[in-house]
């Protein structure tokens, strides 16, 4: 069975640290310049409810959560 997966795109992201600071676990902020960085790619399920509030407060959307289909390959 496929995990959710996570994408951060860093050309978006305007550094707001909301990810960050809601899903501490899953991302982080890049000391030098702000930016996103993704801790998991696929979080453990403990972090998605986590990871997927983040995904709707960041300003950007440069966060997404990748589903997988339901019965799909
Ligand atoms: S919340 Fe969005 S804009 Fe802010 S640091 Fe995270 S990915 Fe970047």
């Amino acid at each position: 069975m496929s995990a959710p997966r996570l994408s951060a795109d860093r050309e978006r992201c305007i550094g707001a640290g909301m990810c960050a600071m809601t899903a501490p676990d899953v991302f982080d902020q890049d000391p030098d310049d702000g930016l996103v960085l993704l801790l998991h790619t696929e979080p453990p399920a403990a972090h998605r409810a986590a990871a997927r509030m983040a995904v709707g407060v960041c300003p950007s959307g440069a966060i997404a959560f990748h589903e997988p289909e339901p019965g799909g390959s």
